[in-house]
This record gives structure tokens, C-alpha cells and sequence, in this order.
């Protein structure tokens, strides 16, 4: 892409209103296609277009507007994609989000080459269920822990039925010592740029916070980056994409999921990498060479959900106390439980205290 071509991107949540904002940087024009006018991404591109990201139509006008299409939610219906990519470059392109929107496609290709995993099957049902402890995860449209039960013994599984209720895979509970992601960058050409490992503390299936680089022996980093690296090349993808994997206490690693797009455990590295991954997506799809990952300093990243706005608009003053902290807002109109209203970044040599006291802050911004 040259300066003053238009990158459209397909959905319109925070992950593409940094992405566009980051496409600006570089000189493009920027468009995106939600059906809510006033979600994050729709607020800051040049061409906001109002429309489903799963009706055909609404997403040829996108790219009918674009010179290089992508996106930033991974589910978009397979019909959609060959009608945007049958009009204009589509990065990630279809084939690789055929791999991954069927979480029992993804486990296949996973295990068919040779890619380390947690055991796990179909499930259409409790009688499917092999083992107790177990994970029972939708095979479509599930994330940030929705669509996913975990089941202790077959009498908690027969109450929780409700799953069934679409298809859906089970999978062994994986005794972890950490999760940990590797957010890479792979080009059109094969160049691929990795970011330093991130470790990733999750509550209730949602990514809580984020610190890079992860504190992790030096063989298991470079062992999850080849792993990662491996992913992509087979794949084939183009654009950032993170790997979400399981540590084990023995060193063993496993991949739990693949993001082939921006993810939450990357927001660090805007900030605190010389070339963020918002900046890196853009340039991976729209042609140009990568820019550099190195990272100037640790790294704390800390979500903001919902939840915090209970009586209000938190406090942010406390923020300006912490040094090296940093306030991403995503433009939300409203605040939901549950819902990514931003996150902090801390960039320096407070991270690692600041990822003991995330409580502590979170607490503070609330207002009683
Ligand atoms: P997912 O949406 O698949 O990334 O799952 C969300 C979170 O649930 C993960 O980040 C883990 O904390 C937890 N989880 C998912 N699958 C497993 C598993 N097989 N064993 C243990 N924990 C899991």
C-alpha cells in the first residue's frame, strides 16, 4: 500500500480502532465496516460504514472503498471473506480462517502437524466426555471464556447441558505453571517478526493482565517462539497473529489457541516495542517491510472491564502516580460487566511491581 490508499478493516471493536489509528501513522486512508456507528474503530477511520460484518453485501461496499482489506474479529462467515477476497487483497485470507473459526478444524490441523496439544475430541453431548476434570468448549463462536463450561463429574455435566447445545469439542484441564502467548508478525513475503513472549493471567476465561517479557526460563521462550513461528509458516498467514499457550511446570508447552489477528496480550507492546503490533499489522498486509520489535523496557499491560464503572467514571488521576503509565480508552458509549471499556500499559522498571499491585490499583480507580 502507498500513502493515501484506503485499509479496510472488517468489524469495528477497539482491536481495529488501533489498528486504523495506526494505519493513519503510515499515511493511509482508513475504513471499517460495524454495525453500531458508534463503536470504537467507527469513531476514528475516514470511512465508517454502517453494516453487518456477516452481510455480504455490507462487506463488498467495505472493500469496494478499500484498497487492502483485513480485520479484526476472526469469525466472520466464510461466504463473506470469498466475496471481499474475490474483489480486493484479503489478509489473513480465507483458507487460514477456515483453519481456525472451527475450534475442532483447529485441533486437526494442529495435531496433523505435529503441533503439541492438550488431548481432546468431540462432543455432542455428555456421554461424549471421557474424563473428569474437563473443558467443554463451543466449537464456533466462543471467546473470552464464553461458550466454554468446565465440568467436574458427570452429574455437574448433566446440569450444564445447555452447551450441547450447539457442537462442541472437550478437552483434557491442562495443570499449567503459566499461560504464556507469543504475538508474532508474519509479512507477505515469509519475513516474520516476534515480540517478546508475553505471560498471561486470565480470570474467568478473560485475559486479566499482561507482562512482557514473560518470566520464563530462556529455553522455554525460544522454544514457544519456534513454535509459533512453525504455526504461521504452516498456516501460511499473513498479518499478526498471537499463540495462546499452556506451560507446564516441566517445561512442557501446549498450544491452547491460535488469534490470527491484533490480540489482547500484544496491547503492551504500544508502548513499550519499537513498532507496535497495531503498527506491524498494518504493515504486514499492506506490504511493507516489518518494523522492529524490540522492546525498550518491561512491560505491564492491565484490562479494564466493565465491572470498574459500577459507580462511575474511575478515578484516573491515581494513574498519574504509577510512572511509565499509560491510559487507553476505547470509546465505549456503554459499560457492561465483562465488557474491555481500555487497559493500562506500564512501561519501566515499575512493571513488576505494579503486576503484584493490579488489584490494589483496580480498587482504587473505582469509584464507591
Ligand atoms: P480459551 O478461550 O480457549 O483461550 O480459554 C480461556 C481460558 O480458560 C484460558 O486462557 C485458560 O485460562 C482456561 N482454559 C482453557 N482451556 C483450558 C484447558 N484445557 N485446561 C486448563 N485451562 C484452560
Amino acid at each position: 500500500m502507498r500513502p493515501g490508499q484506503t485499509l479496510g478493516i472488517l468489524g469495528g471493536g477497539q482491536l481495529g480502532r488501533l489498528i486504523a489509528q495506526a494505519a493513519k501513522g503510515l499515511g493511509w486512508r482508513t475504513a471499517a465496516l460495524d454495525s453500531d456507528r458508534s463503536c470504537p474503530a467507527l469513531q476514528v477511520v475516514d470511512v465508517p460504514i454502517v453494516g453487518a460484518v456477516d452481510d455480504a453485501a455490507s462487506a463488498i461496499e467495505l472493500a469496494r472503498v478499500s484498497d487492502v482489506v483485513t480485520l479484526e474479529w476472526e469469525l466472520i462467515p466464510a461466504p463473506v471473506l470469498e466475496e471481499v477476497s474475490k474483489r480486493k487483497p484479503l489478509y489473513p485470507q480465507p483458507v487460514v480462517l477456515a483453519v481456525i473459526q472451527d475450534r475442532l478444524t483447529q485441533k486437526e490441523f494442529l495435531r496433523k502437524n505435529g503441533f503439541p496439544q492438550t488431548e481432546y475430541g468431540a462432543a455432542a453431548g455428555a456421554e461424549d466426555l471421557p474424563c473428569y476434570p474437563v473443558i467443554v468448549k463451543r466449537r464456533r463462536h466462543g471467546y473470552d471464556g464464553k461458550g466454554q463450561a468446565r465440568f467436574s463429574s458427570a452429574e455437574d455435566a448433566a446440569k450444564g447441558a445447555d452447551i450441547f447445545a450447539a457442537p462442541c469439542v472437550w478437552e483434557k484441564v491442562v495443570p499449567f505453571a503459566k499461560e504464556v502467548s507469543v504475538v508474532l508478525a508474519r509479512a507477505r513475503d515469509g519475513e516474520i517478526a516476534v515480540y517478546p513472549l508475553a505471560e498471561n493471567l486470565h480470570r474467568n476465561g478473560v485475559l486479566h493482565a499482561t507482562r512482557a517479557p514473560a518470566q520464563v526460563d530462556a529455553a522455554a521462550a525460544r522454544r514457544a517462539e519456534e513454535l509459533a513461528r512453525g504455526l504461521a509458516r504452516t498456516l501460511g498467514h499473513v498479518g499478526v497473529m498471537a499463540v495462546e499457550m499452556f506451560l507446564l511446570a516441566d517445561g512442557t508447552l501446549l498450544v491452547n489457541e491460535i488469534a490470527p489477528r491484533v490480540h489482547n496480550s500484544g496491547h503492551y507492546t504500544l508502548g513499550a516495542c519499537a513498532t507496535s503490533q497495531f503498527e506491524q499489522h498494518a504493515r504486514a498486509v499492506g506490504g511493507l517491510p516489518l518494523g522492529r520489535v524490540a522492546q525498550a523496557a518491561p512491560a505491564l499491560m492491565v484490562n479494564l472491564l466493565g465491572d470498574l464503572w459500577a459507580g462511575g467514571e474511575p478515578d484516573w488521576t491515581l494513574l498519574r502516580s504509577i510512572p511509565g503509565a499509560t491510559l487507553h480508552l476505547y470509546g465505549k458509549a456503554s459499560a457492561r460487566a465483562g465488557r474491555k471499556m481500555g487497559h493500562y500499559v506500564v512501561v519501566g522498571d515499575a512493571a513488576e511491581a505494579e503486576w503484584d499491585r493490579a488489584d490494589e490499583r483496580l480498587g482504587a480507580l473505582r469509584r464507591l
